[in-house]
C-alpha cells in the first residue's frame, strides 16, 4: 500500500498542504474529496513525484511504497512514477497513434523492452483490464484520438497498466465524460479493485460512494492550507461523518 507521513507541499511561499498523513491500503480504492483549490491534485502529483517537475514546488513529509520511502536519496523518479502511474481528467492519448502503440508506449516510457510477442500480449491483457478489448480488437491499427471520449479513457488507463504498476492514481478520470463512459470507466475501476491500490480524485460524492471503500476529505480555506479533516471508510464518511464541516460537504451544502 501506499502512506504519507506529514506531508506539506508550497508552490514559491504558498504553502498549499499542511501535514497530510494517510494510508492508502492495498488493493483497496481510496477516494479523495474537497472543494477545488484544497488539493487535492497537488498531493496526487506528491505521490508519484511529478510535484517536482513543477517549477517553485516543494515539499516536506514522507511518502511510503510498501513502507520504502518515495523520496529516498538515490531513488529514482521515473522507477517511482513506472510503480504509480496516473491517468487525468482528460483522456490523453497519442492522438496519431494507434491504438496498439498507445497502449505499448507507457512500456517504451518506463523504459521496458519486450520482444514482439511479449508486447502483443501486453496490448491485449491491458486493453482487457481496461475494459476496452472487446471494442477495438478489431481496430488496433485505427489511430487512438478517434477512439470517444470515454474510449480514450480507457485507452490511458490500459496505457498505465501495460507497465503493471502497484498503484493507479486517478486524477478526476470521469469528469469530461458522458454517463455511460463514466459508467464504464467505474465498472474498469472495480474490476481492478484488488489486484492494485487506487487513488481516485473525484468531485462526484456518488461516484465517491459507488468505488471506493476508503474516503479522505480535503479542506483549505483563504488562510490556511489544504489538510484532511477526516478520512475513514467510505460508509462512514457519508454515512456518519465525525466532523461538521465533511457532513456539509458530502451532502452538497458547501
Ligand atoms: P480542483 O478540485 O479544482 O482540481 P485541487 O484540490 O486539485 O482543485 P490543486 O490543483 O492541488 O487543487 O491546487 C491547490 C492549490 O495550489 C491551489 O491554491 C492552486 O492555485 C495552487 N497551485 C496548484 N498548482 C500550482 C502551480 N503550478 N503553481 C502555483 N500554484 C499552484
Ligand atoms: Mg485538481
Amino acid at each position: 500500500g501506499l502512506e504519507t507521513r506529514d506531508v506539506s507541499a508550497w508552490f514559491g511561499s504558498h504553502k498549499v498542504l499542511e501535514r497530510v498523513s494517510l494510508g492508502m491500503a492495498a488493493g483497496e480504492v481510496t477516494a479523495l474529496i474537497g472543494p477545488s483549490g484544497c488539493g487535492k491534485s497537488t498531493y496526487l502529483r506528491i505521490l508519484n513525484r511529478m510535484h517536482e517537475m513543477v517549477r517553485g514546488a516543494a515539499l516536506a513529509g514522507e511518502v511510503l511504497l510498501d513502507g520504502d520511502d518515495v523520496y529516498r536519496p538515490g531513488r529514482r523518479p521515473a522507477e517511482v512514477r513506472r510503480r504509480i502511474g496516473m491517468v487525468f481528467q482528460r483522456p490523453n492519448p497519442f492522438p496519431a497513434m494507434s491504438i496498439q502503440d498507445n497502449v505499448a508506449s507507457g512500456l517504451k516510457l518506463a523504459g521496458i523492452k519486450v520482444g514482439k510477442e511479449e508486447r502483443e500480449h501486453l496490448v491485449e491483457s491491458s486493453l482487457r483490464r481496461a475494459g476496452l478489448w472487446d471494442e477495438v480488437a478489431t481496430r488496433l491499427h485505427t489511430p487512438g484520438g478517434s477512439l470517444s471520449g470515454g474510449q480514450q479513457q480507457r485507452l490511458c488507463i490500459a496505457r498505465s497498466l501495460a507497465v503493471s504498476p502497484d498503484i493507479l492514481l486517478m486524477d478526476e478520470p470521469c469528469s469530461a465524460l458522458d454517463p455511460t463512459s463514466t459508467r464504464r470507466v467505474e465498472e474498469t475501476i472495480a474490476e481492478l479493485r484488488g489486484r492494485l491500490t487506487i487513488v481516485i480524485v473525484t468531485h462526484n460524492m456518488q461516484q465517491a460512494q459507488r468505488v471506493s471503500q476508503s474516503c479522505a476529505f480535503f479542506l483549505a480555506t483563504h488562510d490556511t492550507p489544504g489538510r484532511i479533516v477526516e478520512a475513514g471508510p467510505t460508509e462512514q464518511l457519508f454515512g456518519s461523518p465525525r466532523d461538521q464541516r465533511t457532513a456539509d460537504y458530502v451532502n452538497g451544502r458547501f
